[in-house]
């Protein structure tokens, strides 16, 4: 069997290496001509989306990039008051860890290049046609390839998906901008095992610092109407001074950090909560393609690295093509849809309405801690494993 798999973001390269290792031929198409440069800030891999990486053999490699231990998130107030603490979940190979984006981008490239499978760079895939012997898989550039099967890992504004035939779903803004940049030499003691995040008074705020006192921090404020283009280009200035006043009165290590950092990161978050298929024949969207999420829920690239375990999975066990592809539908989109509810459920939390509110949220919070969010009532994200058998 060949698999053409469009996108060589984070789910991509780990599809390509989990079917390369049950005998399938696979093609990686990748939009951007180069390795993604500098683009993205961090992310956080729990223990459900390590143990993907744990069966590949991929957790060394992931493990030996800069990153920090975060088994934990602790919560605290807007004046640095903590409110209880939450888990990222068990891992066998040690803890949960927070690294950057292109970090483990890059990790997965290097390692399914060094694995043989080929990366063909600076094709955009657009479209497709199929028939009862295959698919064949339209580039920008008029190229045109043949395979048993296409994997569309393109991301949120999957080209793929848009290709799909019936009702298109768009991205839709989650009312949250996201904000963030990287100060070395922060003068701060490392925050050993955890993510520290603050409700502030008008805005949310996160961070975690690593043993070199590199501080990763990242903010999120509620604007209800998405913000343009021009509106989002303000400059680090315009975001500087923005957040510094949203910060204002509160925990003095926030505008603190933000007016230190040289380049601040901006974009307005955007999640797909349903689309309404994910496979198509022998074509099938996985990751943020099918399902992306808010970086609130924290899982977007462990939902990637289970779809691509998954997948690999399915395609084993179920000889036809078209059915496993079904299979793997039926099986992920429950699960996924749930972590993309959750995940703009926690983020209609950041962005505060009322001192009132705020008040009583503070008040609420260790209590909530204590006995409704747990590392038990987290079980069902944290302690997935993917099936090892479709049948
Ligand atoms: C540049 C970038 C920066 C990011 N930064 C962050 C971050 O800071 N924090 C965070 O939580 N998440 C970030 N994400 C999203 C995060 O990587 C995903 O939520 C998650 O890891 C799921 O991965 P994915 O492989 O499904 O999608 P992605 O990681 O988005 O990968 C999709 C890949 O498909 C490629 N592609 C797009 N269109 C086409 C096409 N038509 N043909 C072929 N290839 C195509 C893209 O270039 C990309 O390499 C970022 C994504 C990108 C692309």
């Amino acid at each position: 069997m060949k698999a053409i798999i469009a996108g060589a973001g984070i789910a991509g390269p780990v599809a390509a290496i989990a079917l390369q290792e049950i005998g399938v031929e696979v093609e990686l198409f990748e939009a951007r001509d180069a390795m993604d440069g500098d683009e993205g800030l961090f992310l956080t891999l729990a223990s459900n989306g390590h143990s993907v990486l744990d069966v590949l053999g991929l957790d060394a490699f992931i493990r030996a990039e800069p990153h920090i231990p975060t088994p934990r998130i602790a919560f605290l107030g807007a004046r640095g008051n903590r409110l209880g603490t939450v888990s990222n979940g068990r891992s066998t190979t040690g803890a949960p860890i927070t690294l950057m984006r292109r970090s483990l981008h890059r990790a997965l490239s290097v390692e399914a290049e060094r694995r043989g499978i080929a990366v063909r760079r600076g094709c955009a895939v657009t479209g497709y046609r199929q028939d009862e012997n295959g698919v064949t898989v339209r580039c920008a550039d008029g190229y045109e390839q043949s395979a048993d099967i296409l994997i569309g890992a393109d991301g949120i504004g999957s080209k793929v998906r848009a290709a799909m035939p019936g009702e298109q779903v768009l991205p839709s803004y989650t009312g949250l901008i996201n904000l963030g940049g990287i100060l070395p030499g922060s003068g701060l003691a490392p925050t050993t095992g955890e993510m520290r995040m603050i409700w502030g008074s008008r805005a949310f705020f996160g961070y975690a610092v690593r043993n070199n006192g590199e501080a990763w921090w990242f903010a999120n404020i509620g604007d209800a109407r998405e913000p343009s283009r021009t509106e989002m280009h303000k400059g680090r200035d315009g975001w500087a001074d923005q957040l510094t006043a949203l910060f204002a009165g509160d925990l003095p290590l926030m505008p603190d950090l933000i007016s230190r950092t040289s380049e601040i990161h901006a974009y307005p978050i955007h999640d797909l909560p349903h689309v309404p298929r994910w496979c198509d024949g022998r074509v099938v969207l996985i990751g943020d393609a099918a399902h992306a999420t808010s970086p609130s829920s924290g899982q977007g690239a462990s939902l990637a690295l289970e779809d691509a375990a998954y997948l690999a999975v399915c395609l084993r066990d179920i000889a036809d093509p078209g059915a496993a592809l079904a299979r793997f539908e039926a099986e992920r989109r429950p699960r996924a849809e749930q972590i993309v509810a959750e995940g703009r459920r926690r983020g209609a939390y950041k962005a505060p309405r009322s001192s009132v509110q705020m008040w009583l949220r503070d008040a609420l919070m260790p209590f909530v801690f204590r006995f409704l969010v747990t590392e038990k009532s987290l079980a069902w994200i944290h302690d997935y494993r993917v099936p090892q058998t479709a049948a």
